[in-house]
């Protein structure tokens, strides 16, 4: 008897069978402890008595057999062809099977094996043949466990064949059973689930499939009930430590701010903007995540809430994941500053001008790794604009992560945006908390990619959540168009009109994995080549490897309106607000990811004009077609992210933000959706009533054991 606690603590080396090479193997593939192998569950099952023998098959049928192997050889007929033949035999019967191309086959079944092959049946110069089918080793011998009706498929793991992941699973099961249950009885019972200690046994052994079913559920519900509970117990133990500024919304700045804007805000931004306000007053700080379609108007929003601690006498941050959106954030702050009658008078110097002497004055720094700026006098330097940060003189900083976690001083800092686009990924705020110094800052974190309501319960899961899910009056869809490579010329003769409407356009160069250099010598060779097509307008380069100066000196141009077509990699995709350009072109759009491409999409139809997104491509893959069928279907970004998700896959998902133990083993936050969201409810009740678990010790143990180094950033953020 064991508790999953303790067989956290036990190397998966110690299971027989699995020392040396082939614990190391394990290891390597993440599988690191008993408890690690007992989560190992079997891909499939397969049931004896639904096998079928040989002596009855039909042709054209798609089965599985059970048999031996008699004799296995690979020939090479000519060059880049392999055929691998085996002869089979199950007792009612004799077949042949082929295989192309995997020679590997002769390796991995051994004269003797047992093996279940599943595939069609075909008739070859009047014999029955399979050809290419799926092959799972059940034993390369007479193995014992193989014997029972239902045959658990243990995936290989290196060396450890499926025979032997079995046998080891058997042994560390045998050992650790009867598995304790630390779930309180009234929640197991409540979702109708099975104890814990039978559902092992059944997922790795069932005696019937139907018990695999509520087997796995069990299994599921447990990790996810810890996931869960450990981001319910930072989400109170944050709301209990934490000490921040109770700001009160309505205020100078604030109002004049709103009454400055050239268009009143929309019902979403005003309802947000209470929830903001509410989280404001009181004195711990805020963690709110704002989920915002492309173009619904976060920015406003952001800056609304920087005002509100700014007018208070603190300081504010606003943090971009990019250079050029950090500057553009600082130029359009800025000018919604200005023209509120805000923005302090150019050229008015430090000290002359402080809050004190007019509240109704915002002074605002640009920082980044290369630019320095400030919205009141040219050419101030780096050390200086420090200074004035840390004496509190500056009153708002936007910059970039990496510089907001280095060597930056505020005198205090009281509110801070950042602006995560499609970027998932939080870790971030854990360095802006050591920015402040006696009291922890209101955080407000953007995103532009609407988050799948799968993840805001799990990634983002210790945030609350307000959502812009209305966009400004008089937005009209973006024409979404797909063509192919030889279509292109439909593509440019879009442009063409646009401009001559004088509207500018983005033309997006194809994708350069891994390599920048690469991908700027594609977009200038790209940008030589539409020169000639488009002739006699003027096109604009941008791309990231020029400096910080000359990205925004074409920036500057192409909102200036002196560039039409603005050729650009990347480096455009989040942010950028130029509601004059109404077309956007997308080459070899099939390589972006599906988020990308609603962000590069965003970037029109941001004014009255409407927009139109053009993407050309040719698809070699069935996930690249269905991205650009998605994005021709639907500009809904909700819909877009959920097909994200379920082309992508959860682990490259949780990746950019969790590694290793807490990575979801068994539960797929998708296909287990209802599971998520009663495993969370039940975890928030559980903590909300008993904090620190003190009922249930063994459930607390378990849950720092099993999520591991995950627990450091579920109690840091
Ligand atoms: P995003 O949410 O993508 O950051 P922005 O804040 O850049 O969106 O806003 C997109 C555009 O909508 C900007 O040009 C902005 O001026 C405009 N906008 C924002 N709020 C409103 C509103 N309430 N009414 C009309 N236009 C608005
Ligand atoms: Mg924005």
């Amino acid at each position: 008897m064991a508790t999953l606690t303790k067989l956290a603590s036990i190397p998966v080396e110690s299971v027989k069978g699995l020392s040396g090479r082939r614990g190391a193997a394990l290891r390597k593939a993440g599988i690191e402890t008993v408890s690690d192998l007992l989560h190992h569950v079997p891909r499939r099952y397969i049931d004896r008595s639904r096998v079928e023998p040989i002596g009855s098959l039909g042709v054209g049928e798609e089965i599985t057999v059970i048999v031996r192997v008699a004799s296995i050889s690979t020939r090479r007929p000519r060059r880049g062809l392999t055929i691998t033949e085996a002869r089979v035999s199950d007792g009612t019967g004799s077949l042949k099977v082929v295989w192309f191309n995997q020679a590997f086959r002769e390796r991995q079944l051994t004269v003797g094996a047992e093996v279940a092959l599943s595939g069609k049946i075909e008739r070859f110069r009047g014999s029955p043949q399979m050809s290419s089918p799926d092959v799972d080793v059940l034993s390369s011998d007479s193995e014992a466990l193989t014997t029972g009706r239902i045959v658990p498929i243990h995936g290989a793991v290196g060396d450890a064949g499926v025979g032997h992941m079995r046998r080891a699973v058997h042994n560390a099961l045998t050992r650790s059973r009867p598995i304790p249950d630390p779930v309180p009885p009234e929640i197991v019972k409540r979702n109708g689930l099975i104890d814990r200690d039978t559902a092992f046994g059944e997922i790795h052994f069932p005696e019937d499939p139907a018990q695999t079913g509520p087997a796995r559920q069990r299994l599921v519900f447990d990790e996810l009930f810890r996931l869960e509970i450990a981001l319910a117990v930072n989400k109170r133990r944050r709301e209990a430590e934490e000490r921040g500024i109770s700001h009160t919304f309505a205020g100078p700045l604030t109002d004049r701010f709103v009454a400055g804007l050239p268009y009143s805000l929309t019902g979403a931004q005003a309802r947000v903007l209470d929830e903001i306000s509410a989280d404001l007053a009181l004195d711990r700080p805020m963690h709110r995540l704002l989920q915002g379609e492309v173009g619904s108007g976060k920015t406003v929003v952001a800056v609304l809430t920087l005002l509100a601690g700014i007018q208070g006498g603190h300081q504010g941050a606003a943090m971009a994941p990019t250079e050029v959106l950090a500057g553009q954030h600082f130029l359009g702050i800025s000018d919604l500053l200005a023209q509120a009658g805000l923005g302090p008078p150019p050229g008015s110097p430090m000290g002359m001008d402080s809050l004190f002497d007019d509240p109704h004055h915002v002074r605002v720094a640009l920082l980044t790794g290369s630019q320095v700026a400030t919205n009141f006098t040219a050419g101030a330097k780096r050390g200086e604009v420090l200074g004035w940060i840390a004496s509190g003189d500056i009153d708002l900083v936007v910059g970039t992560h990496a510089l907001i976690q280095e060597g930056v001083h505020f005198r205090q800092l009281a509110v801070a945006v950042v602006d995560e686009q499609h970027r998932f990924g939080a870790l971030q705020r854990v360095a802006l908390k050591e920015k402040a110094t006696d009291v922890d800052p209101d955080v407000l974190i953007m995103t532009a990619t609407p988050i799948p309501r799968t993840l805001s319960m799990t990634l983002y899961g210790d945030l609350d959540v307000s959502q812009i899910d209305e966009l400004p009056p008089g937005r009209m869809a973006i024409d979404t168009r797909w063509v192919s490579r030889s279509g292109e010329a439909a593509a440019w003769d879009e442009v063409r009109a646009q401009v001559a409407q004088g509207h500018q356009a983005f033309v997006v160069c194809p994708l350069v994995e891994d390599s920048e250099k690469l991908e700027v010598a594609s977009a200038t060779g790209e940008f030589e080549r539409l020169s000639e097509v488009f002739g006699d307008l003027r096109l604009g380069l941008i791309h990231g490897q020029l400096s910080a100066a000359d990205k925004a000196a074409v920036m500057g141009a192409f909102r200036a309106g002196d560039i039409d077509v603005l050729v650009a990699t990347t480096v455009i995709e989040v942010g950028i607000d130029v509601p004059n350009a109404t077309v956007i072109v997308v080459e070899d759009a099939d390589r972006f990811g599906l988020s990308q491409l609603h962000q590069l999409r965003g970037r029109v139809g941001r004014g009255a004009a409407g927009g139109v997104c053009i993407l050309i491509g040719d698809p070699t893959t069935p996930e690249g077609e269905r991205r650009l069928e998605a994005m021709t279907a639907t500009g809904d970004g909700f819909a877009l992210a959920d097909i994200d998700l379920e082309l992508r896959g959860q682990g490259t998902v949780f990746g950019s933000r969790q590694s290793g133990k807490a990575d979801l083993r068994l539960a797929n936050i998708v296909k287990d959706f209802e599971t998520l969201v009663r495993a969370r409810d039940e975890a928030f009740t559980l903590v909300a009533s008993d904090p620190h678990l003190d009922r249930y010790p063994e459930l607390r143990e378990e849950v720092g054991a099993m999520m591991g180094d995950e627990v450091d950033w579920l109690f840091v953020s």
